[in-house]
């Protein structure tokens, strides 16, 4: 058997349950493990603390499996998989819509495996070594559980970089899924391209905020900024909107987000589509006067590394300012950050510090975060990456 022996206090993140363990914390590894291969890992008293996946190339050198002395094997990863889609039958997602996070990776207790469920088709990730190097029998298993009519893998992510794993994507097993899948998010349709869509093709991480938009837009003008194909302005306009600008600078997603509106049986005249940098867009509307009842701020991730956050933080403040600006008295703002390096508290002070340079005397009536089958597990807070503020202006 593999084994890493950790240096001394090195254990202690472990007894706390984080899945975690970083170059620096290893005393020494026996028996050779390839890449991703399970390591039993003991503390410098000789103690078990877990059985993990070995990653050579990531400052992360480790992902816990389990901490308790158990085969890592196919029984194993079924019991793993049934307790994740267990807990999404608790939650009755198939019921509200078509499509749902089947597997959310560290918090399911699956370092590195995102499982997505659009419709008959499951879309994977696999982003760490560990999964990659059980990457048969968890297909195998997956299909078992699930009967997909098709899997397809979505392994383009850049964090497979870090793991020395290279891009890859393609079919998996079954049928080859169409070019845009049909899904269904309570009332909203959209269609998803999993070949070339963002992550595994959809932000299903908003659904429930989406949902919640739909109760704050009656008779509204809503301003979507970094719409992608369309999530929160279909909802804006099944909650009553009253006229919609869609704001995307990636003209494939923008031309989803037509398709979409049009799926959706949504008027037409009462939607603008617009290319653009949402940056110089808000400078431009400020600079015209153009004002709004409610608008959306879902940029992509500023925050990649810890160098980056001040950078980024610069970029929330400007988009929170300028959409401070653009607000009618009464207006309300949905703001959103999904870098997890930006934790909650700055992300409420940065857009304090906008609202202030504003002179909006904005109050928070929501804080937001991401749906409820992208969980968090409690002892994995790097698991909570989105987080929101609903503000009323
Ligand atoms: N709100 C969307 C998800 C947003 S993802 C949803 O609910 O589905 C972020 C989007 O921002 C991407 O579509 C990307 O193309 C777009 N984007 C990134 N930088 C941008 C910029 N500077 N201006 C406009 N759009 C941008």
């Amino acid at each position: 058997m593999n084994t890493a022996i950790l240096k001394p206090g090195r254990e202690k993140s472990l007894q706390r349950r984080h899945p975690w363990i970083f170059s620096g914390a290893i005393k020494k590894t026996t028996g050779n493990p390839l890449p991703g291969e399970t390591v039993a890992v003991y503390g410098a008293d000789g103690r078990f603390a877990a059985m993990a996946a070995f990653s050579p190339d990531s400052q992360i050198r480790l992902r816990v499996w389990t901490f308790t002395d158990e085969a890592i094997d196919g029984a194993y990863f079924r019991r793993r998989l049934a307790r994740a889609a267990a807990l999404r039958q608790a939650l009755n997602f198939m019921e509200s819509g078509t499509a749902c996070r089947l597997v959310n990776a560290e918090s399911d207790g699956l370092p590195g495996l995102i499982v997505d469920r659009y419709d008959n088709f499951l879309v994977i990730q696999f982003l760490a070594a560990g999964v990659e190097f059980f990457k048969d029998i968890i297909i195998r298993e997956l299909n078992e559980l699930f009967s997909a009519q098709g899997i397809y893998e979505r392994s383009d992510a850049d964090v497979r970089g870090k793991e020395g794993l290279a891009p890859r994507s393609g079919l998996l097993c079954g049928e080859e899924p169409p070019d845009y899948i049909t899904i269904r998010e309570e009332d909203r349709l959209f269609l998803v391209d999993v070949r070339n869509g963002h992550k595994t093709g959809f932000y299903m991480d908003q659904r429930e905020n989406r949902q919640l938009l739909t109760q704050f837009v009656r008779g509204a003008s809503v301003l979507n900024c970094f719409c992608y194909t369309g999530g929160f302005g279909i909802a804006a306009m099944r909650g009553g909107a009253a006229s919609l600008v869609n704001v995307d600078s990636s003209g494939p997603a923008l031309a989803l987000a037509k398709r979409n509106a049009i799926l959706n049986s949504l008027s037409e005249q009462s939607i603008e589509h617009l290319e653009a940098d949402v940056f110089k867009l808000l400078r431009s509307f400020r600079d015209s006067g153009r004002s709004f009842d409610c608008i959306i701020l879902d940029p992509p991730k500023f925050a990649e590394s810890r160098q980056q956050i001040e950078r980024s933080a610069r970029g929330y403040k400007d988009i929170n300012l300028l959409a401070f600006k653009l607000l009618k008295p009464g207006g309300r703002l949905f703001t959103f950050s999904c870098s997890g390096l930006i934790e909650a508290p700055l992300f409420q002070k940065i857009v304090a510090d906008a609202a202030l340079d504003a002179g909006c005397e904005a109050r928070i009536i929501r804080r937001l975060e991401q749906a409820a089958d992208h969980p968090t597990a409690l002892s994995f807070p790097e698991g909570s990456y989105l987080k929101g503020l609903l503000c009323l202006a």
